[in-house]
């Protein structure tokens, strides 16, 4: 099984960042066009995104301009992610396009097989700050931008949706974002932070 973590830019020109973790191994790299994203996580079982990888639902794209517009700025993942922390409307300028582009990723790897989900790495680090799996992410960290970290964090998710710990937030027929399943910080506590 392999699984990889992709870090989207909204745009080609800039750094997208990808990790791929192959039978314990990992990579990480950068790339930046669409092609080049789809090339380096086509064999992939599981690919994770940091975007959004669907529109809210009744959107048919968006624009302010468009009727559509009545139906709003979030999915309900993007309302139910907010108890972890703020998130940016799908309708601001920079997540406008990075979305229109994660749709489009998302569709793309579709095509070639891939079980694609979305997460959210800052969100899904800070969660697994106190589980085993953030070890072999610091170990990594130095050398990373933090394009790569992210995208490293995303294929980790990846890795915990195979294995069923993950906690889905939204709507399954609109668009969910994953992220990990970890035990309570009271329980960690009390194994980790003996004297
Ligand atoms: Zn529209």
């Amino acid at each position: 099984m392999s699984f990889a973590g992709v870090d989207l830019a909204a745009s080609d020109r800039n750094e997208t960042g990808v990790a791929i973790i192959n039978e314990g191994r990992v990579k990480v790299f950068s790339v930046f066009s669409f092609d080049e994203i789809i090339d380096a996580v086509k064999s992939a079982d599981t690919v994770a995104v940091d975007a959004p990888l669907s529109l809210p639902r009744g959107r048919c794209c968006l624009r302010n301009d468009c009727s559509c517009s009545r139906h709003g700025h979030f999915r309900r993942a993007d309302l139910e992610i907010r108890r972890y922390g703020s998130v940016l409307p799908l309708t601001w300028r920079g997540m406008r396009e990075l979305t229109m582009r994660g749709i489009r990723i998302r569709e793309a790897l579709a095509s070639h097989g891939v079980d694609v989900i979305e997460t959210h790495p800052r969100t899904a680090e800070r969660m697994m700050k106190n589980a085993e799996l953030q070890m072999e992410l610091d170990s990594h960290a130095s050398a990373m931008s933090i394009h790569q970290r992210d995208a490293l964090t995303a294929a980790l998710v990846a890795l915990l949706y195979s294995e069923g710990n993950f906690t889905e937030l939204g709507d399954p027929s609109e668009g969910t974002i994953i992220l990990p399943k970890v035990e309570e910080p009271q329980s960690k506590n009390s194994s980790r932070n003996q004297p």
